[in-house]
């Protein structure tokens, strides 16, 4: 479902991918965790088409993001190959971005109806029915400014999922919450990762969350891969030194 091929990411000097390979299987749900300023939310940024590669290719459902066949060339993407390309991908930031000018429903109907063209009410019947699963029903016609934290993470949830991504990238999407908050929305998460096919990955400093949904785990540091394995063996024996020392530093 995803594919990274020889990925280098430049700011100005500074390489933040080196030449990075991997893969996500369909329905798979992977998780990269390492140091902070690794990579890790660049690697989500260029999957939402908010970066650009510096060289190598990024593949999602067979279709180049960056590229777009032309015959036997490939070509650089235009507008309507990116657009096409987005639809199959939604995230769910670590600060909840949503509308703040528009209710619940709105902001949960306001990308289907414009970037889809699904029609406002049948939007609006799947909305309330993603708000019923997110256990929000009674919101419907509040702002986001009205709601908690928790909440508005949650209505952050179902507003990619009306999107019905085959990909979703959740970035650090508990670490802006009180304490008492993130369990509702990780207990959320889990249960659609496990109910659903959706391709799932995730960026997370939480540990347990990591281990809760993930079937792969990935350890970054410094732009690349130094060791991957199920969440089992990477968390109780982990067989590179620097997993070791960053698992110590934040368990
Ligand atoms: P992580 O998510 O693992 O903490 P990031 O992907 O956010 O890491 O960042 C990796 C590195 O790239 C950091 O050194 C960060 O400062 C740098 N970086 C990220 N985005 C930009 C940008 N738009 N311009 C310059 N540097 C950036």
């Amino acid at each position: 479902m995803i594919r990274f091929d020889k990925v280098v990411k430049r700011f100005g000097d500074v390489t933040v991918l080196r030449e990075l390979d991997f893969h996500v299987r369909p329905g798979e749900r992977v998780t990269l965790i390492g140091p902070s300023g690794s990579g890790k939310t660049t690697i989500l940024r260029l999957l939402m088409t908010l970066e650009r590669v510096t060289s190598g290719t990024i593949e999602v459902d067979g279709q180049y993001l960056s590229h777009m066949r032309r015959g036997d060339r490939l070509v650089p993407a235009d507008e309507r190959h990116l657009r096409q390309v987005r639809k199959k991908v939604g995230m769910v930031f670590q600060q909840f971005n949503l509308f703040p000018n528009m209710n619940v429903l709105r902001n949960i109907t306001e990308a289907p109806v414009r970037a889809l063209g699904v029609p406002r009410d049948q939007a609006e019947a799947k909305a309330r029915e993603l708000l019923e699963m997110v256990e929000l029903a009674d919101k419907a016609d509040e702002h986001p400014s009205r709601l908690s934290g928790g909440q508005q993470q949650r209505v952050a949830i179902a507003r990619a999922l009306a999107m019905e991504p085959e990909v979703l990238l959740l970035d650090e999407v508990t670490s802006a919450l009180d304490p008492e908050l993130v369990s509702g929305v990780q207990c959320l998460l889990r249960d659609i990762a496990q109910q659903g096919n959706l391709t799932l990955l995730c960026v997370t400093h939480e540990m347990r969350f990591a281990r809760d949904i993930s079937d792969r785990v990935l350890m970054f540091d410094q732009g690349q891969i130094v060791e991957e394995g199920d969440p089992e063996q990477i968390f109780t024996e982990p067989t590179h030194q620097r997993t070791r020392d960053f698992l110590q530093a934040v368990l």
